[in-house]
């Protein structure tokens, strides 16, 4: 385990199936961005592997010199590090939603209490709340270093769900988290807060973004030509149809 680099200024530092990013299996990937004078960490996952991607992180830069770990949304394997991130001295940054679901770590609205009943979580584990210190909105800027982030609101996977778009070396990244993933496939679950008609607002806003790369919070990445993927999605969506679900029945 260690941080792998993906692209200028962008590693993965935690992962729940990446081989040499593998923090625990629980975890989503989560990503380092580092200019060399600044940066951010997206996602925390579970908490689980905190130790280890915090050692990731460490190999690249100072976790305290981090603007902060932003949380794409508050289901558990993004967003169940947090506390721990921030008792590192790493600020959080996450939309409203988000920060007061963290707040009393609610496990109804986050989705956690089912989501362990379904087995996706191991019994004992629980959402450590946390502060968040700053929230984010759609067509925020999060300076880091010298780079610009972009913050746009993505609800549809889940209420408060927040995707980043960062422009830097000649490419335009999308960090998606649960929004979008390869192959133009979406997250939906059988959960109180997935709204399909929001999702294809959002995707179909997304497919009008200039994007190069998909950094999606689980699964492959698209380093290079990602537009036709998010157009995929979108294109499905037009037709009122969900895109391919990224989660496959047993
Ligand atoms: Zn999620």
């Amino acid at each position: 385990m260690s941080a792998v680099p993906l692209l200028d200024s962008v590693w993965l530092v935690g992962s729940g199936t990446h081989p040499d990013a593998l923090t625990d299996p629980h975890d989503c990937h989560c990503y380092l961005i580092w200019d060399g004078a600044g940066g951010l960490l997206v996602d925390t996952g579970t908490g689980l592997g905190t130790r280890r991607w915090l050692a990731a992180v460490a190999e690249v830069c100072d976790p305290r010199a981090l603007t902060g770990a932003v949380l794409t949304h508050y289901h558990a394997d993004h967003a169940g590090g947090a506390a721990a991130a921030r008792a590192a001295g790493i600020p959080l940054l996450a939309g409203a939603e988000t920060a007061e679901a963290l707040a009393t770590g609610d496990e109804v609205r986050t989705s956690l209490a089912v989501a362990r009943t379904a087995g996706v979580y191991p019994d004992g584990y629980r959402l450590a709340p946390a502060t968040v210190d700053r929230v984010l909105a759609g067509g925020d800027t999060i300076a880091a270093g010298g780079l610009r982030v972009e913050v746009v609101a993505a609800p549809g996977h889940c209420d408060g769900h927040l995707v980043l778009l960062l422009s830097t070396g000649g490419r335009t990244m999308l960090f998606s988290g649960d929004c979008l993933f390869a192959g133009g496939r979406v997250s939906i679950q059988a959960l109180h807060d997935c709204r399909l008609d929001r999702y294809a607002e959002t995707v179909i806003g997304l497919a009008g973004r200039d994007v190069d790369t998909l950094l999606p919070g689980h699964g492959p990445f698209v380093l290079d030509a990602a537009r036709p993927d998010i157009q995929a999605a979108a294109r499905s969506f037009r037709r009122l149809v969900p895109p391919p679900n990224v989660l496959q029945p047993d």
